[in-house]
């Protein structure tokens, strides 16, 4: 495969200063809101905060990619004394929890580092978070050319597996021919 150079684009989180405001998942379904900013649901944020207060945990996670399977295990952290939930630091969708799912339509949702055009100086929740938990980083690396799926083909994907092709695709002709004029 071809190697290409890509600005990598990330965003550290240092959790110990979120204090749990949620502006990040706010803006971030504003943002991703169609059209832009015409509602604020922080269910369709793709960035979540996990929180429980009596363990003062407060952890911001980004929605990754889609799994169609739950893992086999689990794992627990302790860091600083503090134990965190199984599924706590996993970024995936998948079937064993409701994280990072549309809740309307039940498809996976994806962080995008709030890809727009033109181009943002820095992603939304990085922008919108004061306390400075959210660093956004970019650097360059060289990488196999790879082919993108869009928020639709993962949304397509994920469709299949849980109906099958053969049920996804008599669905989708049957709704075009009704569309048709
Ligand atoms: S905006 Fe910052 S401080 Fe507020 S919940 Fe999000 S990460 Fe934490
Ligand atoms: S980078 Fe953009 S898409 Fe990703 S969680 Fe932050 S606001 Fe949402």
């Amino acid at each position: 495969m071809a190697k290409i150079k890509k600005i990598v684009k990330s965003i550290k989180v240092d959790a110990d200063k979120c204090n749990g405001c949620r502006a990040c998942e706010i803006i971030c379904s504003a943002f991703h809101a169609s059209p832009k900013y015409s509602n604020v649901n922080p269910a369709r944020a793709r960035i979540q905060v996990i929180s429980h207060r009596l363990k003062n945990i407060w952890l911001p996670v980004f929605a990754g990619e889609y799994a169609p399977a739950e893992c086999m295990g689990r794992n627990k952290y302790v860091i600083d004394g503090k134990e965190y939930d199984d599924c706590a630091f996993c970024r995936a969708s998948c079937p064993s929890r409701d994280l990072f799912k549309e809740p309307d339509s039940g498809l996976p949702l994806k962080c995008d580092m709030c890809e727009d055009d033109p181009t943002l100086s820095r992603p939304k929740c990085v922008e919108k978070c004061l306390n400075n938990v959210l660093v956004y980083e970019e650097r360059e690396e060289e990488v196999e050319e790879e082919v993108r799926l869009e928020d639709v083909e993962i949304g397509v994907e994920s469709m299949i597996d849980k109906y099958g092709l053969q049920k996804v695709m008599d669905t989708v002709s049957r709704i075009s021919m009704s569309k048709k004029p």
